[in-house]
C-alpha cells in the first residue's frame, strides 16, 4: 500500500478531550474521529486493526465448535417484554418508533432474539448442544461515554450464546469458552487474567471477566498471590469479622455535639479527635428511580460496593439520593445523616455490627452524635456485606494478603442457567420425550476495546507500539529521499519481494521529510521498520529498525525477505 495514496491523516498536536494514551493515540494515529459523544467512524488504519481482531476471535470461536450467524441490530420490543428486561434495562437502553408506532431498542446485547431463534428451531436433544456468535454491532446510551473507542456508545461486540440439556453440560460449554477467550486475548498480545465477576444487568449463577493489566483501567481487581483468588471488586466477598478496636468498651450515654460547618469525615474526626473507623457513614440512597430511599451504614474507613448493595436489595437501579431528598429523609444536609431516629428504612454493612460508642450525623444541620450504640440507638433493618473489599482485609478465600490491581474488561463470559430460557419457554424433548428448559450462557468480547486496551499496555512518548499479531501493517518502508529515482526503484522492489512473501506492507512514498517520516511510523507503531537511504542503497543494504525495542541494524537488500521473517516470528512470540 502506498502511503500517498492512502488514507492516513495523522495529527501531532495531542487532543485536548482524550484523557488516556489510547484515545490520543488511535486520534493522533489516524484510526478513528468522533462523530458525536461515544459515537465514532473508523478510519482505514482504524478498520485493519479491528479486522485483525475479528478474525482473532472468529478463528478461535471456529475451533471452539461455535458457528457463525449475524442477527439484527434493531430488535421488537415484544421479545424484551417477555424476559421483563424492555422495564428492567434502564436508560441504556436506546428506543425507538417506527412510523407505525411500533416499539424496537437498538440491541445492547442478544440474549432474547438469540433465544427466540433457538426456541423457534431446536426441538430436540438431539440439536443440543449448540453455540451460536456474532460479530455485530451495538448500542448502549452510556451514562458517561468516554476514553474513545475503549466505552463508547456504539461499539463493536462479539456475542455468543451456548444452549446445553442441563447444568452439567452447561458447564463445560462454559469452560470451552473460557478456554477461547483466554487464546483470543493470548494472541491478541495482552497480559490479561480473568476474574471472578458479578452478573450485573445480565443476571445469572457465575461469571468471569476477562481482564487487561493497565493503569488506565476504570476496573479494580483484587487477587491472591498464595491461593490464586482473583475477583472484580464489585464482586469480591468481605469476611465479615471487622474487628474494632474498642470493642469491648461499654457503652456511654449518647450525645449531641455542636460541628459546625464540618460535613466530611475527614473534618469531622479532626474536630472531635476521633479516628475515622469510629465513624457511622451513613449514606442516603433512591431505590428503582425513586420507588424507595433508604440509608446505608457502613464503618467510616470503608467505602460502600453498589452492586453489592443492589444485589442484596434486589434492586434494578440504585443511586446516591439528591440534596433535596438528603433533606427530605433526614431533615438535614448532606453530611448530618446519621441512623438515629431515622424514618426509612436502614441497611447495615456487616463492619459496624460490633461498633461501640460511634460517631454519626444527627440529622441536624451542624451536629454529629456521638457514643451512637447500633440495637440501643437504631436497629438496621438488613444487615450484609455491603462495602468495597479494602488493603487490610483477608483474602476471602484463604486469608492470606491481598493486592490491587487496574484493568479494563475485554470479555466477559456468564453462566446464565435458566433465567432466559423459562421467560422465553425455549425448550426441547429429552431422550425419554419429556419436555425440559434449555440451559444457557452468554459470552461477550469487546472488540475496538481490544485494540484500545492492546494500546494502553504497548504505547511510548512517541506513539503506539502494535503486538504484531493486530498490527494493521507488518512492515512499513520508508524511503528517505523520493527525488533519488534508484531509491525509488528500490523502494517499490522491496514493497513488491515483500508483499509477495506474505506481509502486509505500508509504503511512505510521501514526498515528505525523513523526520516526518520516522514521527509518523513510530506513531502509527508499525512492529519492522525498513529505512531505504542513499548510502545504504549504494552498497546494497537498508536499515532495519523493530518499532518494540528501537533495535536498529544494516541488512543486504538479499537477505530482507528472510531477516523481516525472522524478526516477524520473534515479535510473534514475544
Ligand atoms: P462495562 O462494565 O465496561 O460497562 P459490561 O459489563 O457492561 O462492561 P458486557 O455486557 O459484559 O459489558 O459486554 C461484553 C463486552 O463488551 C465487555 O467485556 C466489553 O469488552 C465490551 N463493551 C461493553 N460496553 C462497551 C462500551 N460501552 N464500549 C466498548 N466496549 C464495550
Ligand atoms: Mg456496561
Amino acid at each position: 500500500m502506498k502511503l500517498s495514496n492512502y488514507f492516513l491523516p495523522t495529527v501531532r498536536e495531542i487532543p485536548s478531550d482524550a484523557e488516556i494514551p489510547s484515545h490520543r493515540l488511535m486520534i493522533r494515529a489516524g484510526m478513528i474521529r468522533k462523530v458525536a459523544a461515544g459515537i465514532y467512524s473508523l478510519l482505514p488504519l482504524g478498520l485493519r486493526v479491528i479486522r485483525k481482531v475479528e478474525n482473532i476471535v472468529r478463528e478461535e470461536m471456529n475451533k471452539a465448535g461455535a458457528i457463525e450467524t449475524l442477527l439484527p441490530s434493531i430488535v421488537p420490543s415484544e421479545l424484551w417484554k417477555e424476559t421483563g428486561r424492555w422495564d428492567f434495562y434502564g436508560k441504556e437502553l436506546l428506543r425507538i418508533t417506527d412510523r407505525h408506532q411500533n416499539q424496537f431498542c437498538y440491541g445492547p446485547t442478544h440474549e432474547e432474539v438469540m433465544t427466540n431463534l433457538v426456541r423457534n428451531e431446536v426441538k430436540s436433544y438431539k440439536q443440543l448442544p449448540l453455540n451460536l456468535y456474532q460479530i455485530q454491532t451495538k448500542f448502549r446510551d452510556e451514562i458517561r461515554p468516554r476514553f474513545g473507542v475503549m466505552r463508547s456508545r456504539e461499539f463493536t461486540m462479539k456475542d455468543g450464546y451456548s444452549f446445553d440439556c442441563d447444568e452439567e453440560a452447561a458447564a463445560i460449554s462454559y469452560q470451552k469458552m473460557h478456554d477461547a477467550y483466554s487464546a483470543v486475548f493470548r494472541r491478541s498480545g495482552l497480559r490479561f487474567g480473568a476474574v471472578e465477576a458479578d452478573t450485573g444487568q445480565i443476571g445469572g449463577s457465575a461469571s468471569h471477566e476477562f481482564m487487561v493489566f493497565a493503569e488506565t483501567g476504570e476496573d479494580v481487581v483484587v487477587s491472591c498471590s498464595k491461593c490464586g483468588f482473583a475477583s472484580n471488586v464489585e464482586k469480591a466477598e468481605v469476611s465479615p469479622a471487622v474487628i474494632n478496636p474498642n470493642e469491648q468498651v461499654p457503652q456511654l450515654p449518647i450525645e449531641e455535639i455542636e460541628t459546625p460547618d464540618k460535613k466530611t469525615i475527614g473534618e469531622v474526626s479532626g474536630f472531635l479527635g476521633k479516628e475515622e473507623w469510629e465513624f457511622i457513614k451513613t449514606l442516603i440512597y433512591t431505590i428503582d428511580s425513586g420507588k424507595e430511599h433508604i440509608a446505608v451504614l457502613v464503618r467510616g474507613d470503608f467505602e460502600i460496593n453498589e452492586p453489592k448493595l443492589k444485589n442484596l436489595l434486589g434492586a434494578d437501579e440504585i443511586e446516591l439520593a439528591s440534596p433535596e431528598t438528603v433533606k427530605d429523609i433526614t431533615n438535614a444536609s448532606t453530611g448530618f445523616a446519621g441512623p438515629h431516629k431515622l424514618e426509612c428504612r436502614i441497611v447495615a454493612d456487616n463492619s459496624i455490627e460490633n461498633m461501640v460508642n460511634a460517631v454519626s450525623g444527627a440529622n441536624r444541620d451542624d451536629y454529629h452524635l456521638i457514643n451512637i450504640n447500633i440495637g440501643r440507638d437504631f436497629t438496621p433493618d438488613i444487615v450484609g456485606d455491603v462495602r468495597l473489599i479494602s488493603l487490610g482485609d483477608p483474602c476471602p478465600k484463604c486469608r492470606d494478603t491481598i493486592e490491587f490491581h487496574r484493568g479494563i474488561e475485554v470479555g466477559h463470559i456468564f453462566r446464565l442457567g435458566t433465567k432466559y430460557s423459562e421467560a422465553m419457554k425455549a425448550t426441547y424433548l429429552d431422550t425419554n420425550g419429556k419436555k425440559k428448559t434449555i440451559v444457557m450462557g452468554t459470552y461477550g468480547i469487546g472488540i475496538a476495546r481490544i485494540a484500545a486496551a492492546a494500546i494502553e499496555q504497548c504505547n511510548d512518548e512517541n506513539g503506539i507500539i502494535w503486538p504484531y499479531s493486530i498490527a494493521p501493517f507488518q512492515v512499513v518502508i520508508i524511503p528517505l529521499n523520493i527525488k533519488n529515482s534508484e531509491l525509488v526503484n528500490s523502494a517499490n522492489g522491496i514493497e513488491e519481494k515483500l508483499r509477495e512473501a506474505g506481509f502486509e506492507v505500508l509504503h511512505d512514498d510521501r514526498n515528505e521529510r525523513a523526520g516526518v517520516k520516522f514521527a509518523d511510523a513510530d506513531l502509527i507503531g508499525i512492529p519492522i521498520q525498513v529505512i531505504i537511504g542513499p548510502r545504504g542503497i549504494s552498497n546494497g543494504e537498508v536499515e532495519i529498525k523493530v518499532r518494540a525495542t528501537g533495535e536498529r541494524r544494516n541488512i543486504k537488500i538479499e537477505e530482507l525477505t528472510d531477516e523481516v521473517q525472522k524478526i516477524s516470528v520473534k515479535l510473534l512470540e514475544s
